[in-house]
């Protein structure tokens, strides 16, 4: 029987197309035609979830305590074992009762926020390129999103200056995320001041994603919204477990900041789930309690492939500053080619995969996303295919040159 009565919500029907999904049946006919993919194009950490955290879930699956519904609002002890992380980590102290909430998975309360706070038609500030919930969540809500083009030579921060002042007296929220995916930029303290600044002179709420935090690389410290004076007062900033501690299929998440946008989107949430299955809060737990040299262990293996692969492709003729963190090298298409056209081409010819950086929004077009998500010997691999494919970066400043 067809259903050709039966048509989604507009609120779907309207929704940008998800590049991702353009991306797996370009993928799947790569693969028919017999190539090897080497996929990085997702940002799905390749390692194991460590022992312990594997440990502690085994242990508290075994606990029959934990097979009911969780409490809604978490487990007081994975509360605990959050704050207690932010003190660690920001000296930021938290109250784990109002400022910490634990979450599906960061994704889940970056778009439920959006549903607890846009009524159709507020205006949300998101800039261009972004993580794809960051607009999506609000666009789902029925908001309307002004999005913030980023520029390479404004090093890929948002520029506030440029936010013409009516635009800014209608917006409601602010979503933003550094370091950044995909650009894998990094934001200085002192934008973090001005943003706070800003959100408070306008009264905007303030949405920080902080999912990279810990994946810095040398000797790099990234900054906590709730490290700013003032910042817990407008925002709160959003936290995975699925990147630094390789655990992107358990799904665990948390939200930390502002009371009062906690509690409205803990009162959405509990309409829509039961919270996060309480053997897995244990897991979570004993991930923030893992001794530093994990950290530097994870953030030691992603610094090398950054250095080899940025090297590789420096061969090729690209130009990439070294990133201070993320698991990303954002780079630009050769010349004249927009992201589809560039990623397709080095799929079709390599069976390597790169993420369009449209995907993100318009302001990624003319670059692609690279997750460092294989070892060093596949990342040659890639390297070794780009050059026999002849793919390399053309600068600008040789066509016109030769003009
Ligand atoms: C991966 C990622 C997330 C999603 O994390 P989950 O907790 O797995 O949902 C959120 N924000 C950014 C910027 C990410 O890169």
């Amino acid at each position: 029987m067809s259903l050709d009565w039966l048509a989604p919500a507009e609120r779907i029907q309207t929704l940008p197309p998800y590049v991702f999904a353009h991306l797996d049946q370009l993928k799947a006919k790569a693969r028919e035609q017999g190539h090897d993919l080497i996929d990085l194009g997702m940002g799905n950490p390749d390692g194991a979830t460590p022992q312990p955290v594997v440990e502690a879930a085994i242990k508290a699956l075994q606990n029959s305590a934990n097979h009911g519904y969780p409490p809604f609002e978490g487990t007081t002890s994975f509360r605990r074992a959050i704050t207690k992380w932010y003190d660690r980590r920001y000296g930021v102290v938290l109250d784990p009762e109002t400022e910490a909430l634990p979450l599906l998975g960061s994704k889940e309360g970056l778009t439920h926020l959006a549903f607890a706070y846009v009524n159709p038609g507020d205006l949300v500030l998101v800039p261009s390129p972004a993580y794809p919930a960051h607009f999506r969540g609000p666009l789902l809500a029925g908001g309307k999103v002004h999005s913030l083009m980023l520029k390479p030579e404004n090093d890929w921060l948002i520029d506030l200056a440029a936010i013409p002042d009516a635009v800014a007296q209608q917006a409601k929220i602010l979503y933003f995320n550094y370091p950044s995916n995909p650009t894998a930029a990094t934001a200085p303290r002192e934008f973090f001041e001005e943003i706070v600044a800003f959100a408070r002179k306008y009264e905007i709420m303030l949405v920080h994603d902080l999912c990279y935090a810990e994946l810095s690389f040398d000797g790099y410290q990234p900054t906590s919204l709730l490290e700013i004076p003032g910042g817990k007062d407008i925002g709160v900033e959003f936290h995975t477990l699925s990147k630094t501690y390789n655990m992107a299929g358990w799904r665990v998440g948390f939200v930390v900041g502002n009371s009062d946008i906690i509690e409205g989107l803990r009162t959405l949430k509990t309409n829509m789930d039961y919270g996060l299955f309480a053997a897995l809060q244990a897991a979570g737990e004993s991930a923030l309690q893992l001794p530093d040299i994990y950290l530097e262990q994870v953030q030691k293996l992603y610094r090398t492939r950054r250095d080899f692969l940025i090297q590789g492709l420096g061969e090729l003729g690209w130009d990439i500053p070294k990133t201070k963190a993320t698991m990303y090298v954002w780079a630009k298409c050769p010349l004249g080619m927009g992201s589809t056209e560039f990623i397709q081409k080095v799929l079709e010819k390599t069976g390597v995969v790169f993420t369009p950086g449209n995907a993100f929004g318009l302001g990624g077009q003319g670059y692609v996303r690279i997750s460092l998500i294989a070892d060093c010997d596949r990342l040659g691999e890639v390297i070794r295919r780009l050059k026999q494919a002849g793919i390399r970066y053309q600068p600008e400043a040789v066509v016109s040159s030769s003009q």
